[in-house]
């Protein structure tokens, strides 16, 4: 079951340059960074009330996030769907016809439990399922 939506994902060529903009202009505050190996990818997490906006940097030229900045610039990425379980979440989407790039969650920033759905299956944004933090 789905409880809110737990970040914004956004992709910037530079999380040092993009961070005047969201703690200068918006006032937020930055949680934390992390880089996700397995992504290729750093993170900075700026809270927002009950929400996060994720900013998205990558480390590699292979990263998933070079590839979209390479063909759609900065911007919206992804949007974060929390919820009570993953697996099960995967599976009902799964059975409505829709197509996984995960079947099966993975470890993503912040310890949780993440996998995405593929966009031409959720109208053109990059679906994320995320269990909350995992201690
Ligand atoms: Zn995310």
């Amino acid at each position: 079951m789905l409880q809110k939506i737990d970040h914004l994902g956004i992709a910037v060529h530079s999380i040092a340059e993009a961070r005047h903009f969201y703690e200068k202009v918006l006032g937020l505050t930055c949680e934390k960074e992390e880089e996700v190996e397995s992504q290729k990818v750093r993170t900075a997490f700026f809270v927002l009330g009950e929400t996060h906006i994720e900013l998205l940097e990558p480390t590699a030229e292979d990263s998933p996030i070079a590839k979209f900045l390479a063909t759609r610039g900065e911007g919206l990425h992804h949007v974060a769907y929390r919820s009570t379980d993953v697996t099960e979440q995967l599976k009902q989407a799964k059975e409505n016809g829709c197509k996984l790039i995960h079947e099966t969650p993975f470890t993503g920033a912040g310890n949780k439990q993440v996998a995405f759905l593929h966009p031409k299956s959720s109208h053109g944004l990059l679906t994320e399922f995320c269990s909350g933090e995992q201690k």
